[in-house]
């Protein structure tokens, strides 16, 4: 690992501007919304894992990753997790759903700006791969 406090970006990409999640969320790259609060947007996967697959991100990219969280993001965690259980009740996923963070190039992690995976619509195996 890097120093302690070294930026987290991917190194293909240059700056925020480039960041692909940062221009969904500022409706520059079109995407399927499922729904959205004051800090957070939720859009359909593009390659989807499940029939619900879901991804929840703060609209500004106040972290790269579940790593660079902290006390200051608080309130856009509680909108995440409140918002991703209003989806997963749209999505009728009574039987089970399931919230992913990747972190890292060995977790499969591909983009560098927080996000959470949500999962639904058919049986998720434990452990997962
Ligand atoms: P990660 O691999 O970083 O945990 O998750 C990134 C996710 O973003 C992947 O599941 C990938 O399919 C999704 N993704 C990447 N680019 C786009 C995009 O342009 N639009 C949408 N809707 N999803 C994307
Ligand atoms: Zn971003």
């Amino acid at each position: 690992m890097g120093r302690r406090n070294a930026p987290q970006r991917a190194p293909e990409e240059t700056s925020l501007s480039d960041c692909i999640f940062c221009q969904i969320a500022a409706g520059r790259i079109p995407a399927k919304k499922v729904g959205e609060t004051t800090h957070v947007y939720a859009f359909r996967d593009n390659n989807p894992q499940a029939p619900t697959h879901v991804l929840l991100i703060p609209k500004e990219h106040v972290a790269d990753s579940a790593a660079d969280l902290g006390p200051q993001h608080a309130i856009m965690l509680t909108e995440l997790f409140g918002l991703a259980a209003k989806i997963a009740r749209d999505e009728r996923l009574e039987l089970g759903w399931r919230l992913v963070t990747n972190v890292g190039p060995e977790a499969g992690q591909s983009v560098y700006h927080l996000h959470v995976h949500l999962l639904g619509g058919r049986s998720l195996r434990w452990p997962p791969g």
